[in-house]
């Protein structure tokens, strides 16, 4: 009995958790074609690092990533399907060691979605065309949005400026 009160209590923690981190989006309308490939054909394309990121939900180490200190002005965009992610103007050092940004190029660039892995609720982030795992977000980043979206590099494609 004490045990499916505890059952009871976790489920509906993570419920109000999950709930929780939900309701702080609005997940707007978007319309965007998706792009899919067989598991085959993204590791064709992709090392295996961007292949463990992007479609497996992998997360590289800090400082490691080829981003995490470009200062460089331009686009960073999805490293598997080319869609344009965030914009050089809203990265931000983070001290985390993986490149941060406070918003997307658009709202309809990324999908937010609600990662429970490791014993924790995150808001994990996506490609909205290919569903390729980027990262999480957070609430501790800076203005104007108080968002810190966490990237892996292994994920992205920076485009500089002309
Ligand atoms: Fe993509």
């Amino acid at each position: 009995m004490k045990r499916i009160s505890f059952l009871l209590l976790i489920g509906f923690v993570m419920v109000s958790c999950q709930s929780m981190s939900q309701s702080n989006k609005k997940q707007p309308n978007c319309k965007i074609a998706k792009v899919t490939k067989t598991e085959a054909e993204w590791r064709k394309m992709l090392t295996s690092e961007q292949f463990n990121v992007t479609r497996k939900a992998g997360t590289e180490r800090a400082f490691t990533g080829e981003y995490w200190d470009n200062h460089a002005e331009g686009t960073y965009l999805c490293r598997c399907c080319g869609f344009e992610l965030f914009d050089s103007k809203t990265k931000f050092e983070s001290g985390t060691g993986w490149p941060s940004f406070w918003k997307p190029i658009n709202e309809c660039s990324v999908e937010v979605g609600t990662d429970t892995s490791y014993g924790m609720v995150r808001d994990e982030v996506r490609c909205h065309r290919c569903d390729a795992h980027l990262g999480h977000v957070f609430n501790d980043g800076p203005r104007p949005t108080g968002l810190r979206y966490c990237m892996n590099s292994a994920s992205l494609k920076f485009v500089a400026k002309k």
